[in-house]
């Protein structure tokens, strides 16, 4: 079995896989640091925790009593958000990845430290449990120097100022659901309240919306997309870092135009504000599409996956509609399950011998 481990900002998420990637038990802490709720299965009680290793171990003793102690597993595998220009595919986890990831934090300063908390925490109380790590970012690392590059002085390239992309377990995943049949040139949409799109051209990615950070590319649930860097200069000195980074972040996009960062409500409700909201969404995604399309020089099918890419049809036949003029291409819908991507990559790794 293979446990996988998604410490988030303030939840740790868990799902145990077969070694033929059967998703066993999932489970989650959720805030993390304070009073909070653990769920494992059928299982739910009230949790109080001061730190994601105190939520591991609570959750390795409801694993314990789902009878899936820490001897049982064959790995741990982990999500980490970040891995920069230096942590490009799966690894397992070393002291040097450990270093290299901490090396990264300036890049992810919410999200790597509590990656890194559950790998150390593991580490403690199973030593000699192999663990692994599958990055964030990585699938986009495929993406050629001409597009990662922003138009600015090389010292502040060189300080990691670039664009990194996100979301990018959740297309490796599409990739390998596709498999033998995956389309040459493919248009992929992950939509969900964070929202980016890849164009995927023979299994690699080519270009991607999001950048430095996943606030750039379409109009999402909170967070603005792609905004001049003069406007969020003079919004920051109006407000300060911290409000600005807060607005642009968390009250943006669609809760900025509609009034409610939930597309299912936006859909429901028949006013113009809404339907703004929703056309400002689609409209955006499909000027996105055009520039992936010609990054990637054609286009032979388009996928969608994310909460509002799996579940919203008129979301997706109103970007395709904006798409009509790239002629009619096949439209799929794949379930995302990052999870799955992570058991895979460490179950590759496994059987590569590392
Ligand atoms: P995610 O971040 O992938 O969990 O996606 C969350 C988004 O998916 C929210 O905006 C939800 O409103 C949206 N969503 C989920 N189910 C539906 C649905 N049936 N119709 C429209 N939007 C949905």
């Amino acid at each position: 079995m293979i446990l996988v481990l998604n410490a988030g900002s303030s939840s740790l998420k868990v799902e145990v896989f077969d070694l033929a990637l059967t998703s066993l038990l999932s489970g989650s802490v959720s805030s993390v640091g304070s009073d909070g709720t653990l769920k494992l299965g059928d299982l739910t009680k009230d949790v109080k925790t001061a730190d994601h290793a105190e939520a591991l171990s609570l959750m390795l003793d409801a694993l314990a009593a789902a009878n899936i102690t820490v001897d049982k597993l064959t790995a741990a595998a982990h999500r980490v958000v970040h891995g920069g220009t230096i942590l490009t595919e799966p690894a397992r986890v070393t002291p040097q990845v450990i270093a290299a990831i901490k090396s990264v934090i300036p890049l992810a300063p919410l999200h790597n430290p509590n990656n890194l908390a559950a790998m150390l925490a593991l580490q403690e109380v199973a030593p000699d449990l192999p663990q692994y790590a599958s990055f964030g970012t990585a699938f986009h690392a495929s993406n050629p120097e001409v597009a990662t590059r922003y138009a600015i002085p090389q010292t502040q390239h060189d300080a990691g100022i670039r664009r990194y992309g996100f979301h990018g377990l959740s297309y490796a995943h599409m990739v390998a659901h596709f498999g033998d049949a995956l389309p040459s040139h493919l248009l992929a949409f992950h939509l969900g309240n964070g929202a980016s799109l890849c164009a995927i051209h023979d299994g690699k990615s080519i270009a991607t919306s999001m950048g430095y950070s996943p606030l750039s590319g379409l109009t999402m649930g909170t967070r603005s997309g792609d905004i001049d860097g003069a406007a969020v200069l003079r919004i920051s000195a109006a407000l300060g870092e911290e409000e600005t980074d807060r607005m642009l972040n968390r009250n943006s996009g669609l809760k900025a135009l509609g009034g409610d960062n939930d597309m299912r409500t936006l859909l429901n409700r028949k006013d113009p504000e809404a339907a703004f909201a929703v056309e400002h969404f689609c409209y955006w995604a499909a000027r996105h599409a055009g520039s992936a399309i010609v990054a990637m020089g054609g286009l032979d099918a388009v996928a969608f996956t994310g909460g509002i890419g799996e579940n919203a049809p008129p979301i997706r036949e109103r970007i395709m509609a904006h798409l009509a003029c790239f002629g009619d291409v096949p439209v799929h819908v794949v379930a995302a399950d990052e999870e799955k991507q992570i058991a895979r990559d460490a179950l590759s790794l496994i059987n590569a011998g590392f």
